[in-house]
């Protein structure tokens, strides 16, 4: 059975990669029936942040990513937290010593966790000075009480694995570290608690960003060390920015909550940030997350960087909130709308239904519908329009009709409206938008509007249409 996790160091807010990374391996995870396990790996106290476990536990929830196994709180999974399983590791590093992988070393500046930020760094490799040491020595400094990590000897040759994505790569180890494996204080480091872990777990893919691919031949050379199997290797490709730049963490959209805080919905973005590295065998660009499940496939990961495009981004909300039909939408836009819409008796399901698919953001939604309460200040040659064929003159013709119909109107429902108009037209023997356009133009004092003429006068109600209506003919006739 397939088992993935994601494991995420708390170090700061949840960024896409990081995102990208758990949404992966869920989706194969899901995909093959398998187990997703979360396991927090927060072994580096120096680099723990205070609320960064929140950030992945709220991000993962909302994005819909639960995970399938983990210590029982309360009746839910929690997550794995490796600094509660801190003398698991202690035993592994004790076993590697006593089989001759590892050692001892009391060299207290060269006691250091190689941290992902500690791999950008060169340092002068360990000169393997207590590896010289004789038992006797060993254990005198021991019954001394010296303080001591653990490292791991690395053997001489070379290393190689393979990678679904970036296929086989080798490594000669004499560029490899005696890597720190279990720190003076008793923490383990990250790379060793990292393989004990996905041993223990059983985890039988391992996802995560192509940073760790240098990392990969010394994780391997540990599982070496001890004769266990290796995981499968997923390495996915770099995230840029629109100006081809890694996409950073300063980045304002880099994380998951900046986005929502734009107006994202967590479903647009889990889908976007799902094509970031990945495509489906068609063009198809809208998924549900359950739709990613079932279409997901690890080796259509592509190798080559992709971009964060906000723009793309942006167009696939539109087409999340079109998407929907007009129930779903409405508690959405409900809130947006009660606060710009105070006008009595308008419909706020029918203003719902206008907006929908003309916006990309809840945001969006306020400038689209302010013309309701408040009339814009309008030229009257708005009323002009070359492709309607209005003129001032005809328009104030249709205008007068106009008035003069719906005031005797009493339905005024918008069907009954626009027969009324279309019959006005023919009778005039005009283009009917020669009646429609100076009634959208009058209604709404804008020269684009949600909905048709008809649509404006049944929403905005008869009184509020008369007033309008006539204030038109005023402005035509000055
Ligand atoms: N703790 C590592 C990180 O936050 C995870 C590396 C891995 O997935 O193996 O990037």
């Amino acid at each position: 059975m397939i088992r993935t996790r994601f494991a995420p160091s708390p170090t700061g807010m949840m960024h896409i990669g990081n995102l990208r990374t758990a949404l992966y391996e869920y989706l194969i995870a899901k995909h093959y029936g398998g187990i997703f396990l979360l396991r927090i790996e927060d072994t580096d106290q120096n680099r723990y942040v205070q609320g960064a476990e929140d950030f992945i536990y709220q991000t993962l929830k909302t994005a819909g990513l639960t995970h399938d196994e983990g210590p029982d709180v309360g009746g839910n999974y929690g997550p794995y937290r490796q600094s509660e399983r801190r003398h698991i590791y202690s035993q592994y590093a004790e076993q590697l010593v006593k089989n001759g992988g590892a050692y001892y070393c009391f060299c207290k500046k060269e006691d250091r966790d190689s941290t992902e930020d500690d791999e950008q760094l060169t340092f002068a490799k360990y000169d393997r000075k207590c590896y010289r040491l004789t038992k006797g020595e060993i254990e005198s400094k021991i019954a001394n009480g010296e303080e001591h990590c653990v490292r791991q000897l690395i053997p001489a040759g070379a290393a190689t694995f393979d990678d679904v994505i970036y296929g086989s790569i080798t490594v000669q180890n004499e560029e490899i570290e005696d890597q720190v494996l279990l720190k003076s204080d008793g923490m383990p480091t990250y790379n060793f608690a990292n393989v004990v872990d996905d041993h223990l777990m059983g985890i039988t893919h391992v996802l995560r960003g192509c940073e760790y691919l240098t990392s990969t031949p010394k994780y391997n050379l540990l599982y070496e060390a001890f004769g266990w199997q290796p995981p499968v290797y997923i390495h996915l490709p770099l995230i840029l920015d629109a100006s081809g730049r890694k996409f950073s963490k300063r980045d304002g959209s880099a994380s998951f909550t900046n986005l929502l805080d734009m107006g994202f919905l967590p479903e647009t973005i889990v889908n976007y940030v799902a094509l970031l590295g990945w495509s489906p065998s068609d063009n198809r660009e809208k998924f549900t997350l359950a739709e990613l499940v079932g279409e997901f496939d690890e080796r259509r990961i592509s190798k080559s960087p992709s971009v964060f495009d906000i723009n793309k981004l942006t167009w696939l909300s539109g087409e999340y909130w079109k998407a929907m039909d007009a129930d779903e939408f409405y508690p959405y836009a409900l809130p947006v709308l009660q606060d710009c819409v105070k006008a009595p008796g308008i419909d706020l399901k029918t203003v719902a239904e206008m907006v929908k698919t003309r916006i990309s953001f809840l945001n969006d939604i306020p400038p689209l519908v302010s013309f309701i309460d408040n009339l814009p200040a309008y030229d009257k040659k708005m009323f002009e329009h070359k492709k309607m064929k209005t003129t001032l003159g005809n328009s104030l013709v249709s205008l007068t009709h106009v008035l003069e119909i719906l005031q005797g109107m009493q339905d005024f429902s918008a069907q009954n409206i626009y027969n009324e108009l279309l019959r006005l037209a023919s009778t005039l023997g005009a283009k009917n938008g020669v009646v429609l356009w100076p009634v959208r133009t009058a209604l709404s004092g804008q020269p684009t509007s949600p909905c048709g003429a008809a649509e404006l006068c049944a929403l905005l109600g008869k009184n509020e249409t008369l007033r309008r209506v006539k204030m038109g003919i005023n402005k035509l006739m000055n």
